[in-house]
């Protein structure tokens, strides 16, 4: 598969790897929004997190926590943003999943969250309802 985490994961080409288990791999990311910006990924090829097997779960969040931890200890950073998209539309560059791990340091300046945007109720209480009901599917 033509798929470059899937091509570190084989080791095909080189990453600056920090942590590695069975399920799964972090490395730094080659373009970093910070010092230590790192990237968990599922060893297993997913695009979607929809698409990650519901076994796999519990083994990538704590994957996630590792290196949160290894993060906050070994950087003595104030705190960490774990960001992960979905598609082109959401910003997904790679088409397989990755989390993006953080460090955050008080006052660095990083903001992710853009102005929020107001809704009539009708229209909130319609995502409510159908968000609920594809839940339950
Ligand atoms: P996305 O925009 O898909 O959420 O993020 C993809 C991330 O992967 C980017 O932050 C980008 O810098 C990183 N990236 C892309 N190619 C490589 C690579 O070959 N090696 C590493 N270490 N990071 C990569
Ligand atoms: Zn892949």
């Amino acid at each position: 598969m033509d798929c470059i985490f899937c091509k570190i994961v084989a080791g095909e080409i080189p990453a600056s790897k920090v942590y590695e288990d069975d399920k799964c791999l972090a490395f730094l990311d080659i373009n970093p929004m910070m010092l230590g910006h790192t990237l968990l990924i599922p060893k297993r090829h997913a695009e979607f997190l929809t698409d990650i097997p519901q076994k796999d779960y519990a083994a990538i969040f704590s994957g996630i926590q590792k290196v949160v931890t290894g993060i906050l200890k070994g950087l003595r950073v104030d705190g960490a943003n774990v960001l992960q998209s979905n598609g082109k539309a959401a910003g997904q560059a790679v088409p397989h999943v990755h989390f993006h791990i953080v460090p955050r340091k008080r006052g660095d300046g990083l903001n992710f969250y853009p102005a929020k945007r107001a809704y009539s109720a009708e229209d909130l209480k319609q995502a409510e309802d159908a968000i609920r009901e594809a839940c339950g599917k």
